[in-house]
C-alpha cells in the first residue's frame, strides 16, 4: 500500500491552526485559492476583503485584541506589494501579525514569472522576520516560527512566502516535520532591587503621573493598573489607545487636564509607551525638564529612548505593576486627594470641562464637532468598542468619547495612518460575534478616512457585521469647503488648478452607499436626526450602518496651548 500523501496548502492551513491561529483576512487569486479553501477545511475563519491594505489592518487588529496574530492572506506581487502599509503599521504599533503570500513558481523565477519579485526581501524591512519554507515538509516549522517571533518579545510581524509550486506539491505524511505550538510568550519579571528604586522615587514625588499607553492594554494590564491608581490615590494619564485601560470615567483619570499634567509632573511612571511624538518625547517644553521618568518595557531596547529614565525596568507591565503596589503598600504610603497637585490637576480639568461644555451646547447647524460627539458618546453603550480615525475626527473624538474597558480603542496609531479604520472595525465586530456577543462596534470616521477604504462596506454586508459607521463629514481633509464657495472656486478655472487639494466633493451621500445592499443609510444635519439615526442603528444585529452627519467645514479643535506637532524645540 503506498504510503499517505498531503499537499502543502493542507500542510499549512493545519499548522495554522496548530498554533492557535484562528482568523485569516485575505484576497484570493492565484496561487492562493486552493490554500484559502483548505483554510476553512482547516477549520480557520476566513474573511475576504476588498483591498489587501483593510485585510491587514483587519489581521493586525484581531492580533492585538486576541494576542494571537491574524493571518493576511495575500497573492504574488502586487497582492503582497499591497499589505506593505498594513504590515509597517503593525510593526510600529507593536502588533503581532502573520502575512502569508502566494508568489510565483520557483520554476519560472528568473525569467519574467507571472508577478515575480523578491518578496522575502521586499517585506524584511517590516518584520521580524521573513522567511520562505524551503520544502512542505518543513512548513510547520516556519510557521511556527513566524508565530513565535511575532508574540515573543516586543510584538510585531512575520511573512511567509509561498511560491505556487510548494503549495501544490505533494509529499509523503511521514515527512511532514510536525511542531507543537508554542507555549504563552514567558512574563518578563522585574528585577526586584529596581521595583524598590521606582517605590521609593515615587514616594518622594511630589507631583506623580502614571502614563499609560497600549502597551499595559496589551499586557492585559488592567487590574494591576487599576488597583494601584486607586491604592495610592495617583493621577493617570491614557495615551490614546491606552484609554480604558483605567476607565475613562474613573476620577483619578487626568485627560482632561493632560497637558498640565505632561508639564508639571515631577515624576512620571510610563507604563508600555513610548516616549514618541506622541508624549512629545518626553521633552521640554511639553515637560518638566528635570522629570524623572520611571519606564517600564518589555523590550530593553526602549529603555531611556530620548529621555534617560531614572529607573529603567524590563519587565511585564502587569508583573512590576503588582510588586510596586506590594511595596508602596508595605510603606503605607499614598498620594492624599488634599494635595496640592491634585488640586491643580482638578482646577485645570473643570477649567477644560467648562470650555467644551460651552461647546457642547452649540447645536445650530452647521453642527461643530464637539456637540456631535457630545451627543454620540451619550448614547452609545459604555463597553462598545470605538473605532476612530481622521484628523480631527480623532484628535476631538479623543477627548469626548470615553472608553471603560481596555483594548476597546483603535485608531491610527503610533505611525498615524489613515484608511485604518474599516479594516479594524471588521476585526473588532468578529471578536465581538466570537467573545462578547452583543458588544457594539462604532466606528468613527471623517470623510476623508472613510474613502481609503470605503468598498469594505460590502464585506461587512456580506460577513453580516453589525458595525456602527459614523462619518463626520466636513467635505475635505482637515478642513473642506461649503457648496457655495466650492462651486464658485471651481467655476472660475481648470478643476484641477483651482480645486483646494483639501478639498472632497461637498454633501456626498456616503450613507447611500449601503443602498447597494438594499438598506437605508442616514444623512443628518442637526442633533435630532443624528440621534434618531444613532438609536436605530444601535438597534440592528445583522448588517453595518451608515449615518453620515454633516458639520461645518471650518469646524476646528478648541484653542490649543501648543501647536500640534509644529513646535521643534529639539
Ligand atoms: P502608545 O501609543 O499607547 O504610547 P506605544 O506603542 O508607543 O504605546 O508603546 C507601547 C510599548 O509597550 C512598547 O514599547 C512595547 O514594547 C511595550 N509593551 C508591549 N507589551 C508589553 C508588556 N506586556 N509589558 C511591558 N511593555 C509592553
Ligand atoms: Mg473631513
Amino acid at each position: 500500500m503506498s504510503e499517505e500523501e498531503i499537499d502543502g496548502n493542507t500542510i499549512l492551513a493545519e499548522a495554522l491552526v496548530a498554533q492557535g491561529v484562528k482568523y485569516v483576512f485575505g484576497i484570493v487569486g492565484i496561487p492562493v485559492i486552493e490554500l484559502s479553501m483548505a483554510m476553512q477545511q482547516a477549520g480557520l475563519h476566513y474573511v475576504g476583503m476588498r483591498n489587501e491594505q483593510a485585510a491587514c489592518y483587519a489581521a493586525q487588529a484581531i492580533g492585538y485584541l486576541t494576542k494571537r496574530p491574524g493571518v493576511c492572506l495575500v497573492v504574488s506581487g502586487p497582492g503582497l506589494i499591497h499589505t506593505f502599509g498594513g504590515m509597517a503599521n503593525a510593526q510600529i504599533n507593536c502588533w503581532p501579525l502573520l502575512v502569508i503570500g502566494g508568489s510565483c513558481s520557483q520554476d519560472h523565477e528568473g525569467i519574467g514569472g507571472f508577478q515575480e519579485c523578491p518578496q522575502v526581501e521586499l517585506a524584511r524591512p517590516y518584520c521580524k522576520y521573513s522567511a520562505r519554507p524551503p520544502e512542505p515538509g518543513l512548513i510547520p516549522t516556519h510557521v511556527e516560527n513566524a508565530v513565535r517571533l511575532s508574540t515573543y518579545g516586543r510584538p510585531g510581524v512575520s511573512y511567509l512566502d509561498f511560491p505556487g509550486n510548494l503549495l501544490m506539491q505533494r509529499v509523503a505524511a511521514s515527512r511532514v516535520l510536525h511542531t507543537a505550538m508554542c507555549p504563552e510568550p514567558p512574563l518578563a519579571w522585574p528585577d526586584p532591587s529596581l521595583v524598590s528604586q521606582a517605590a521609593s522615587l515615587l514616594m518622594t514625588a511630589k507631583r506623580p503621573l502614571v502614563i499609560v499607553g497600549k502597551g499595559a492594554a496589551y499586557a492585559g494590564a488592567e487590574s494591576a493598573v487599576r488597583d494601584l491608581v486607586r491604592a495610592f490615590t495617583l493621577p493617570v494619564l491614557p495615551t490614546p489607545m491606552g484609554k480604558g485601560v483605567v476607565d475613562d470615567h474613573d476620577v483619578h483619570c487626568v485627560s482632561s487636564a493632560r497637558t498640565t499634567a505632561l508639564q508639571h509632573a515631577d515624576t512620571i511612571l510610563l507604563l508600555g509607551a513610548r516616549l514618541n511624538w506622541m508624549l512629545h518625547f518626553g521633552r521640554p517644553p511639553r515637560f518638566d525638564p528635570h522629570v524623572k521618568i520611571i519606564q517600564v518595557d518589555i523590550c530593553p531596547e526602549e529603555l531611556h529612548n530620548s529621555v534617560q529614565a531614572k529607573v529603567a525596568i524590563h519587565a511585564d507591565i502587569g508583573v512590576f505593576t503588582r510588586q510596586l503596589t506590594q511595596q508602596l503598600a508595605s510603606h503605607a504610603w499614598s498620594l492624599l486627594v488634599s494635595n496640592p497637585w491634585w488640586g491643580q490637576l482638578h482646577i485645570k480639568c473643570d477649567q477644560n470641562k467648562n470650555v467644551v461644555s460651552k461647546m457642547i451646547q452649540d447645536t445650530s447647524v452647521p453642527l461643530n464637532y464637539y456637540t456631535v460627539f457630545h451627543h454620540i458618546q451619550e448614547l452609545i453603550p459604555k463597553d462598545c468598542i470605538i473605532v476612530s480615525e481622521g484628523a480631527n475626527t480623532m484628535d476631538i473624538g479623543r477627548s469626548i468619547l470615553l472608553n471603560k474597558l481596555p483594548k476597546h480603542r483603535l485608531d491610527a496609531g503610533t505611525f498615524g495612518t489613515m484608511g485604518v479604520g474599516l479594516g479594524f472595525a471588521i476585526a473588532a465586530a468578529l471578536w465581538c460575534r466570537d467573545y462578547a456577543p452583543g458588544k457594539k462596534v462604532i466606528c468613527v470616521e471623517g470623510d476623508s478616512a472613510f474613502g481609503f477604504s470605503g468598498m469594505e462596506i460590502e464585506t461587512m454586508f456580506r460577513y453580516k457585521l453589525p458595525i456602527v459607521i459614523i462619518i463626520v463629514n466636513n467635505n475635505g481633509i482637515y478642513k473642506g469647503l461649503d457648496e457655495e464657495t466650492y462651486e464658485s472656486i471651481r467655476e472660475a478655472g481648470d478643476v484641477t488648478k483651482v480645486t483646494p487639494p483639501t478639498s472632497l466633493s461637498t454633501n456626498a451621500h456616503y450613507e447611500k452607499m449601503t443602498e447597494m445592499f438594499n438598506s437605508k443609510g442616514h444623512f443628518c444635519i442637526n442633533i435630532p436626526q443624528l440621534l434618531d439615526a444613532l438609536k436605530q442603528s444601535l438597534k440592528v444585529e445583522d448588517k453595518p450602518s451608515i449615518i453620515n452627519v454633516m458639520i461645518n467645514p471650518n469646524a476646528d479643535r478648541k484653542p490649543q496651548n501648543f501647536n500640534w506637532l509644529t513646535e521643534s524645540k529639539l
